[in-house]
């Protein structure tokens, strides 16, 4: 074997072994993002930072195995159908008094505190 070829198989074993080195390095995140993982994004920032500890690596490998894979997902989703009808927002849903100035439901007849009559 001459040595440009020596040299060849040598570099495609440090490429491969650096691919490898990489995977493993970053296993934690891809595990987290299989398992779509509330915290994945999170969960890769502090194996990109502390991976190289072994500490590190292993708790984020943790945290990305242990969480709940749909429980902080699957609240919102659970509630949607149920009739239940969720505030868009509260600013959005209250006006002002004109009379008294205080925040009143938009949908108010009349003021509850100082009964001052919107439909009028
Ligand atoms: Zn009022």
């Amino acid at each position: 074997m001459s040595d440009q070829g020596t040299t060849a198989w040598f570099v495609l074993l440090i490429l491969v072994m650096t691919a490898g080195a990489i995977t493993l390095y970053m296993t934690p995140a891809i595990v987290a993002f299989k398992r779509q993982h509330p915290h994945r994004i999170a969960i890769l920032i502090v194996d990109l930072i502390f991976g190289a500890t072994i500490i590190g690596w292993v708790g984020t490998l943790v945290w990305a195995l242990i969480t709940p894979r749909t429980a902080d997902f699957a609240l919102p989703v659970r509630m949607q159908g149920t009739g239940v009808r969720q505030e868009p927002s509260l600013a959005k849903a209250m006006k002002p008094c004109p009379s008294c100035a205080e925040d009143v439901l938009a949908a108010a007849q009349r003021c509850r505190f100082c009964g001052y009559d919107f439909a009028a």
